[in-house]
């Protein structure tokens, strides 16, 4: 177990009402995000600002962490990949139970007066972000040939006819295919090609 350090900003210092059950504490601050929080597609950036609203109540076996978290979102659509940014606020509950309290090993505990917020807020981030986020519910996506994004050109289209682009492209193309000599004044030797 790593040891706490009461100056970082996830950590609290729970020292005011340990031990003494039915009092409790209610702040709010900001702190910087920490890294790597989110999921793939979507996720908290570095350093953007968290706002806490928290309550701490002491009970008999700890402290009961209540409140909301409010941070920034930032990633891309999975079907289009525009950005999306946005704000997604949490709510947080967390009993953590005295250090010399019970057995268990799978609950969050105190360490000495310090209890650590950050893998409460990691967790309760990770579960409200959609793991599949998208610009917009009805977001189309891309088209299939060309790769346009089909919510900005909803009239997107390209049946029988070739976009018009593409086939001066397909006959620039041909044009290049053209085996050498002729009009051709590169002065590229025709012959065998290594190849
Ligand atoms: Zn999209
Ligand atoms: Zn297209």
């Amino acid at each position: 177990m790593t040891t706490l350090d009461s100056r970082a900003p996830f950590v609290l210092d729970t020292h005011e009402i340990a031990r003494r059950p039915g009092t409790q504490r209610e702040f709010t601050y900001s702190a910087k995000a920490p890294a790597g929080m989110g999921v793939d597609m979507l996720g908290v950036p570095e350093g953007s600002d968290v706002d806490l609203d928290l309550r701490l109540e002491s009970v008999m076996e700890g402290i009961l962490l209540t409140g909301t978290a409010s941070v920034h979102t930032s990633g891309e659509c999975v079907r289009c990949l525009q950005e999306i940014d946005g704000e997604v606020t949490v709510d947080l509950q967390e009993l953590y139970v005295y250090d010399d309290e019970g057995e268990e090993d799978d609950i969050a505990r105190l360490q000495g007066d310090l209890l650590d917020l950050e893998p409460v807020l990691r967790d309760a981030v990770v579960l409200a972000l959609p793991h599949n986020p998208l610009c917009a519910p009805d977001c189309p996506g891309l088209c299939a040939e060309c790769g346009a994004r089909l919510a900005d050109d909803p009239e997107h289209t390209h049946g029988e006819a070739v976009d018009p682009r593409w086939s001066a492209l397909s006959q620039l193309k041909q044009g290049n295919d053209r085996p050498a000599g002729g009009t051709d004044q590169t002065g590229r030797e025709s012959g065998p090609n290594e190849e």
